[in-house]
C-alpha cells in the first residue's frame, strides 16, 4: 500500500519559514466551533437559549428518539452562507449531512450529525494585521453540525450529571489550513474570526458561554522538514488561555523531541490553574467514526438566488469600512482599524459624524478618552454613558472654538459621570466658554504686559520661554477662557 497523501502537507509547499523557537518552526491550524445565533436548534424547534434548567430544552428530535425526523433549520444555513460570503469561500450548491458515530455520555443517540465529505462552505481565507504585517490564513472548509450535550461534574458529590439542553445546538465548524506560524499569529487569527462572526451577526461571540470555542492544532518541525505530528488543544474559550496554552504546548513538544521522544498525535486539554496541557485521549482518525450520509436528511441544496439574496443583505465588512474611513474621512489606517474593532463601535463613530462631528476629532475622542474609560470600567460601547449625539455636540463646540480642549475634557467628564447631559448647558453652567470678545481680551493682554516687563525684555532678547510665560499669564487672568491661538496672535502683534 502506498503512503496516504497528506493534503495539509501539500498545501504548505513554498510557504515561507516562520520565526524559529529554539531552532524549531511552529505550525498551527485552527478548528473553531462557532455557535450560530438561531433561536431554535439545527434540526428541531427546541430553544437554544443559554442557562435554562438542565434537560428542559432537549426534545425528542435532539435525542433522535424512534419515530422522529430531523428538519434542517434554514436560519442556520443562511448563517453559513453569510460566513462563506464574508470570507470569499465557495458556497456548495449541494452539501451532505453525515453521521459521525462515537460513544460518549453526552451523546445518547450515539452519533453526531455533521458534514464530512461535502461541507457547505469550501475554501476562503481570513486576513488580518499582525503588527504591521498583513497575514492571510486559508480556510479548508466550514461545515454545519449539531452540538452534543454537556457532562456536569461540579454540582454532584461523587456523581456526574448530563445536561442535554445543548444537544442539537447549531454549530459552524471553521477549519483552517495549518498556515499559522506563531502563537501571536494564531491569537490574531482567532480575534479576527471572532470579529467577523459577530460583525455579520451569525454568532453572539460569547466565549464564556461557549459560543466561540477554538481547537488549536500545534506541531513543531525543523525548517524544511515535513510537517510534525500535531496535538490538538481542545475548547480554548478565552484569548488569554489560548495564548498560554499554545505557548506551553510549543515548549512541551520541543522538550519532548529534544529529549528523544516522538510526539504522539493526541487531544489535549489546557488547565488554566496549572498553565499546562494534558493529554485527554489519543486521537481518533476519521475512519474510527464510520461516517456515512445521514439517511434521514436529504442533501442540502442552496440555489444561487438564495446566495444572492443573502449577499444583498450583507453588512459592509470591517476591512471595507476601515478603507472607507481612510479615503473619505482622512483617518490613519491605524485609527480606522481601531474604529472597526466591532460593528457597534463603528456605528457609534458613524452616528457621531452624521450628527456633525469632524471625523478626525471624533475618532480621537473615541479611540482615546472613550476607549480608556470603557476599558477601565469594563463597558462595551453601547453601554457608554456619553451618546454619539453628545460626543458630536462636544466635538462641534471644540471645532467652532466655543470651548478649548481642556474645557472639553471637563464637559466630557460631566457627561460621563451624569453631572449634566446637554453639552451647551454644561458649558454654560460651568462657565467654560472661551472668550470671544477681543476688546476684553485685549484689556487682559495689556494688563499682563504692563506688569511683566522682565518677560518682555527676555522675549525681545530671543527667549521663547518668556513668550510662553506671557501666554500663561493671559490664560490665567482669563480663567482659562481665552482662546490660546488668539492670545498668541495678540501678544505677537503687541510685542512687534
Ligand atoms: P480532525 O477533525 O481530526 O482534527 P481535521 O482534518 O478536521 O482533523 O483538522 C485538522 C486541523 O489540524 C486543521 O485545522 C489543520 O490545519 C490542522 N493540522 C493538520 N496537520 C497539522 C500539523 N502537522 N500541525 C499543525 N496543525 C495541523
Ligand atoms: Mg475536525
Amino acid at each position: 500500500m502506498s503512503e496516504p497523501v497528506n493534503t495539509f502537507e501539500a498545501q504548505q509547499q513554498g510557504r515561507p519559514t516562520g520565526p524559529l523557537v529554539q531552532g524549531y518552526e511552529v505550525i498551527i491550524g485552527f478548528e473553531t466551533h462557532s455557535q450560530l445565533s438561531t433561536e431554535s436548534k439545527i434540526f428541531s424547534r427546541a430553544s437554544t437559549a443559554f442557562g435554562a434548567e438542565p434537560n428542559t430544552q432537549a426534545c425528542a428530535v435532539d435525542l433522535a428518539l424512534p419515530g422522529t425526523l430531523p428538519v434542517m433549520n434554514k436560519g442556520a444555513v443562511e448563517r453559513a452562507i453569510k460566513l462563506g460570503l464574508a470570507l470569499g469561500s465557495t458556497i456548495a450548491p449541494r452539501s451532505v449531512f453525515a453521521r459521525k458515530n462515537y460513544f460518549y455520555p453526552d451523546l445518547p443517540k450515539g452519533y453526531q450529525i455533521s458534514q464530512f465529505e461535502i461541507p457547505v462552505v469550501q475554501g476562503g481565507s481570513v486576513s488580518f494585521f499582525l503588527g504591521e504585517e498583513q497575514k492571510t490564513v486559508r480556510l479548508v472548509r466550514a461545515h454545519l453540525e449539531e452540538d452534543a450535550g454537556k457532562s456536569l461534574h461540579e454540582n454532584f458529590i461523587g456523581q456526574s450529571g448530563i445536561d442535554l439542553n445543548r444537544a442539537g445546538t447549531p454549530l459552524l465548524e471553521i477549519v483552517t489550513e495549518p498556515d499559522m506560524r506563531s502563537t501571536a499569529e494564531a491569537v490574531a487569527y482567532a480575534r479576527e474570526l471572532h470579529k467577523i462572526v459577530t460583525w455579520i451577526g451569525i454568532c453572539d461571540g460569547n466565549m464564556q458561554e461557549g459560543s466561540f470555542r477554538c481547537d488549536a492544532n500545534v506541531s513543531v518541525r525543523k525548517p524544511g522538514q515535513p510537517l510534525g505530528t500535531r496535538r490538538e488543544i481542545k475548547n480554548l474559550n478565552s484569548f488569554k488561555f489560548m495564548q498560554q496554552a499554545i505557548d506551553y504546548e510549543i515548549r512541551w513538544q520541543i522538550e519532548e523531541i529534544e529529549d528523544g521522544r516522538a510526539i504522539q498525535q493526541a487531544t489535549v486539554l489546557f488547565n488554566p490553574d496549572t498553565g499546562e496541557t494534558r493529554a485527554m485521549r489519543t486521537k481518533e482518525d476519521a475512519a474510527d467514526y464510520r461516517y456515512f450520509p445521514d439517511p434521514d436528511l436529504p442533501p442540502l441544496a442552496i440555489a444561487p438566488e438564495w446566495v444572492e439574496r443573502v449577499r444583498a443583505e450583507m453588512p459592509e465588512l470591517p476591512r471595507a469600512m476601515a478603507e472607507r474611513y481612510v479615503t473619505t474621512h482622512g483617518l490613519s489606517a491605524y485609527d480606522a482599524d481601531q474604529l472597526t474593532q466591532s460593528l457597534a463601535l463603528a456605528h457609534y463613530f458613524d452616528a457621531a459624524v452624521a450628527a456633525g462631528a469632524a471625523p478626525k476629532l471624533a475618532s480621537n475622542w473615541i479611540t482615546g478618552e472613550i476607549a480608556r474609560r470603557l476599558n477601565a470600567q469594563d463597558l462595551a460601547i453601547d453601554q457608554a454613558p456619553v451618546t454619539s449625539a453628545q460626543l458630536a455636540r462636544l466635538v462641534v463646540r471644540i471645532g467652532d472654538e466655543t470651548i478649548s480642549n481642556n474645557a472639553a475634557r471637563q464637559v466630557f467628564d460631566a457627561l460621563w459621570t451624569g453631572d449634566g447631559d446637554d453639552v451647551d448647558a454644561v458649558i454654560e453652567a460651568k462657565g467654560l466658554k472661551q472668550m470671544r470678545d477681543t476688546g476684553a481680551l485685549e484689556a487682559i493682554v495689556d494688563g499682563v504686559l504692563a506688569t511683566n516687563q522682565k518677560n518682555i525684555d527676555e522675549y525681545r532678547a530671543g527667549k521663547d520661554k518668556a513668550f510662553n510665560a506671557l501666554v500663561g499669564q493671559v490664560m490665567k487672568a482669563s480663567q482659562g477662557k481665552a482662546n490660546p491661538a488668539q492670545v498668541n496672535a495678540l501678544l505677537k502683534a503687541k510685542l512687534g
